[in-house]
């Protein structure tokens, strides 16, 4: 078999056999292929598509690429989340304690950030000390003692997904449903979970823009999931305007620290929080039951986030990221003192050109102006700056008046204040009328939809 005939099969939109994408999969992780090849064969599957069966093979040459996490030594029932990328997006760091702080185990292979998107690795490498580049061993240690446990791929652990991840990012071939889901599937399946919950991102600051893609994305998501005996659902969530009021690495931490605190935080950020746990304690409840996942009922829902809320006011999911930050070599001192987290040389406000009510402040444009500030990377080895970002001290449906701040980007390069502030600007959309607040969720999606 040859690497080049494969590529130029896809690219003439043939349909690739298991046999021959298994064989670039290897010979890719194995440092046979150049990557200019495993590039040019990205781009044909993100013009010409993967069929449904291709992503099936696909997925699994990634997870049979690396080894699974053996965790039969971890008492309790392992539940992940993963998102498919959105602006502001720190949800990992609310629910992983909450859960954990409830008895569940939370153990999380994850990424680093995604073109305009952010990741949970780059937001936890600006705590003090702390490392995602752990080992195996430490990761069932630590999801025995705190209950949950957050780690990079690895040459070991999902080896192919951390070689694709990267170069995918550097040749524009992120947006593609069969990329994106062989990408978070073998990633989580390498955890050997009982149970997945994927957070599929839809609109302006998402890989998917309609609600259309995103229920394709998550219907083959929640198809592999429970195919290989995973308990799995997808919830199909809003991102056209940032998660909440921080939008990079180090500012999000202080966000999500201050939330797990009882501070009063945005309600979007609480709403999808609670929306998320729940959905993640009924998948719980299905493999301690043995059940299909169901539709849940607003009853059902409310009732599970009133327990959830309770280990928040209490401060057990705080104490849980405390422990947490601890285990993996971090400073506990900084969830006491988010002063000792890294903070921005230059501070500006950006002020709205008009009055009225906030109809959206658009997540692709803060995510591209938290970037231009210093917050991700536009190449794959550009170093981040974990103290970039933007806090949005407005946020929809408030009223702003004209010359009034609605954001302050934080920075080190002041050269990226003037474009990062016009994009700001451009991403306001304002309305005379009061706008009715968005619901984060919009839809679940189960097996067999
Ligand atoms: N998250 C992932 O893990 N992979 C993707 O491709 C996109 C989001």
């Amino acid at each position: 078999m040859r690497a080049l005939d494969i590529i130029r099969k896809k690219r003439d939109g043939g349909i690739l056999e298991e046999a021959e994408v298994s064989f670039l999969v290897s010979e890719y992780v194995k440092g046979s292929m150049p990557d200019y090849q495993m590039a040019s064969f990205l781009m044909a599957a993100y013009l010409n598509g993967m069929s449904d069966e291709e992503t099936l093979f696909l997925t699994a040459a990634m997870l049979g690429s690396g080894k699974k996490l053996d965790l039969s030594g971890v008492q309790g029932i392992k539940i992940d989340k993963h998102s498919t990328g959105g602006v502001g997006d720190k949800m990992l760091l609310l629910v992983a304690p909450i859960l954990a702080s409830m008895g569940l185990k939370v153990p999380s292979v994850a990424g680093r950030g995604l073109g305009h998107t952010g990741g949970t690795l780059d937001k936890l490498a600006s705590i003090p000390g702390l490392r995602t580049d752990i080992t195996a061993e430490e990761f069932r240690e630590n999801l025995n003692s705190v209950g949950f446990s957050i780690m990079g791929q690895t040459p070991e652990i999902a080896p192919a997904d951390r070689k694709l991840y990267a170069l995918r990012d550097a040749t524009a071939t992120v947006e593609s449903t069969a990329l994106i889901t062989a990408s978070v599937m073998s990633k989580k399946l390498s955890e050997g979970p009982d149970a997945l919950l994927v957070d599929v991102k839809c609109g302006s600051g998402a890989f998917m823009k309609t609600v259309q893609e995103a229920r394709n994305l998550a219907r083959l998501m929640v198809f592999i999931g429970e195919r290989s005996g995973v308990k799995t659902a997808a919830l199909i969530t809003d991102m056209d305007n940032p998660i909440g009021r921080a939008v990079g690495n180090s500012l999000e931490v202080k966000e999500c620290l201050s939330a797990l605190k009882g501070g009063k935080a945005a309600p979007g950020l609480t709403e999808l929080a609670l929306s998320l746990s729940a959905w993640m304690l009924h998948l719980a409840d299905c493999v301690t039951e043995e059940t299909r996942p169901q539709k849940l009922k607003e009853h059902m829902l409310q009732r599970y986030k009133n327990e959830i809320w309770d280990y928040i006011e209490h401060g057990d999911a705080f104490k849980k990221f405390v422990e947490f930050i601890d285990a993996q070599h971090g400073d506990p001192e900084a969830a006491f003192n988010p002063s000792l987290l890294p903070a921005a040389g230059l501070v500006q406000a950006v002020v709205s050109p008009g009055e009225g009510y906030i109809k959206k402040i658009d997540a692709y444009a803060v995510g591209r102006a938290a970037m231009l500030l210093g917050a991700g990377r536009e190449r794959m080895d550009d170093e981040i700056d974990p103290a970039a970002g933007i806090l949005l001290g407005k946020l929809p449906a408030d009223f702003v008046k004209a010359g009034e701040p609605f954001a302050t980007l934080h920075t080190n390069r002041p050269e990226a204040l003037a474009e990062a502030s016009a994009l700001m600007i451009e991403g306001l959309e304002l309305s005379a009328r009061e706008p009715s607040r968005r619901k984060p969720v919009l839809e679940s999606v189960l097996a067999g939809e």
